[in-house]
């Protein structure tokens, strides 16, 4: 029986024979199989994976050096295209669309031998906390299994949790791979914008979309990262930058400052245990000899507000394409105008949240309130880019919970949309900012449930910032 706990001892079991990908494979698809309950694969590319995997069993036998992701099984969320494999984001507007491209994480991905084993379920459109906005139905929590595993990468976050593969991709448009991450135990990481191609990413909202990664170590996910950030000639939002060699860097053992704001943490929807679990860290880390200092956010109550306010208009013009024209869902209802073709297909296309959202925002952008929502959403938008700009002049992380209570119970907040948008409070900023952000899995609530700790730090210092996640994460989880 294989049990993968890092690529690199997954690597180091294959070349010792004492176990070949596709006997892994076999045992992925198996366990996908008993775990199909949890609903977290919308698709499981079962022969290709297998394929994959015999071919690359042959590669080891011929005596290539492996490549850096050989035969590592990999889910991708249901909203990144793959050449000749359906695409849904989830959606009935997309039901049955098969890729025409794959997205450049896609080909970086397999230029390093990683064998893709399925697509998987999420919130449509990335839109939800709880994955249960799914044209294919809600995933459930393994951990607790009438609760949500969070969203909108949902079923990315349990196919980790749940041993259905090693690394799984989601988007994080406003915490969707931190909070699942969160919700189910595992390590959610969200990087800078523009470090990865978001070329072949299904949009939501365009100035605030970048790919993530889950995975169970942090060793794993710097690996993933310098595979499939850089720059991309399909992207002209990506940065430039050079790739730093993540995976080498973790282990630099290094003091760092650390902010926290005083809002974030007396906030009356903080679980109160949740909250004091972060205090003894932060005093912890303080004997520890790193520098822990409270800082005043007053913008923390217009920061939800805001990203909802031009996360919707963005989305109101991104999702305009889905029209019944040019790819996927058409009404079957024949001889109609063109307007009335549009208003029948998308009305029978997209699910009750991503209608509430379109509508949304094509109110703020519309003319007469465009001034009144989303000019002054924008100045908030530049509002927190200076002063996190300030925070890191002075400090190396800002400190917060990812959300502010463990797992939602399933249906729990479906009929309160305001109350399921409050609870992004603490992710949304990281995306307002384009800055990089990482949940990591610290800890245990008394209801049972794991909740992460949050750490964000300045643009491009993903180096830094898996450092400090990689030291924190050897000292074990807490109850
Ligand atoms: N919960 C947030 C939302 O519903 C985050 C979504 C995301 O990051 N894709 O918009």
């Amino acid at each position: 029986m294989f049990e993968f706990s890092s690529i690199e001892q997954y690597h180091a079991q294959l070349q010792q024979e004492n176990t070949n990908c596709e006997l892994v494979v076999q045992q992925y698809l198996r366990k996908i199989k008993e775990k199909n309950h949890l609903n977290s694969f919308i698709e499981v590319f079962e022969k290709e994976s297998l394929e994959k995997a015999r071919e690359l069993d042959r590669k080891r036998k011929t005596g290539h050096p492996l490549k850096k992701l050989h035969g590592v099984v990999i889910a991708l969320k249901d909203v990144i295209c793959y050449h000749e494999h359906q695409v849904s984001a989830a959606s009935n507007i997309l039901k049955g669309f098969s890729s025409v491209y794959s997205a450049t994480v896609v080909e970086r991905l397999i230029a390093e031998d990683t064998i893709i084993i399925g697509r998987t379920n999420c919130d449509e459109f990335a839109m939800g906390s709880t994955n249960e906005n799914s044209a294919y139905g809600k995933v459930l929590n393994a951990f607790d299994e009438t609760r949500t595993p969070g969203g909108s990468s949902g079923g990315s976050a349990v196919a980790v949790q749940a041993g259905l593969c090693m690394i799984s991709l989601g988007s994080d448009t406003g915490g969707s791979v931190r909070q699942p991450a969160d919700f189910c135990g595992v390590v959610g990481m969200k990087p800078t914008y523009g470090r990865i191609s978001r070329y072949g990413l299904i949009a939501y909202a365009s100035s605030f979309d970048q790919i993530g990664i889950f995975g169970k170590t942090i060793a794993d996910v710097s690996k993933i990262l310098e595979v499939i950030s850089g720059k991309d000639e399909f992207d002209s939002t990506v940065s430039q930058k050079k790739i730093e060699e993540y995976s080498l860097l973790i282990n630099e053992k290094r003091k760092f400052s650390f902010a926290f704001f005083t809002e974030a943490l007396e906030h009356p929807s903080l679980d109160i245990e949740i909250a004091s679990s972060i205090k003894k860290l932060i005093e912890e880390l303080r004997t520890e000899g790193h520098e822990v200092n409270p800082v005043s956010f007053e913008l923390l109550d217009y920061i939800v507000p805001a990203y909802y306010i031009l996360t919707t208009a963005e989305a109101s013009s991104n999702l305009s394409r889905y029209d019944g024209v040019k790819f996927g869902y058409r009404t079957s209802e024949n001889d109609l105008e063109l307007e009335e073709l549009y208003k029948r297909t998308r009305t029978e296309g997209f699910g009750k949240e991503v209608k509430r959202r379109i509508m949304l925002g094509t109110f703020v952008l519309s003319a007469g309130y465009f001034d009144a929502y989303y000019t002054r959403a924008q100045k908030v938008r530049k509002k927190l880019v200076d002063r996190t700009n300030e925070i890191f002049q002075d400090f190396d992380f800002i400190i917060l919970p990812t959300a502010p209570t463990t797992a939602f119970r399933l249906g729990e907040k479906m009929n309160d949309p305001i109350a399921m948008y409050l609870a992004d409070i603490y992710t949304v900023l990281a995306n307002l900012t384009g800055i990089p952000a990482i949940s990591i899995p610290l800890f245990y609530h008394s209801n049972g449930m794991p909740f992460g700790l949050q750490l964000m730090s300045k643009q491009f210092n993903e180096s830094s910032l898996l450092q400090i996640s990689n030291q924190l994460m050897k000292r074990g989880i807490r109850t």
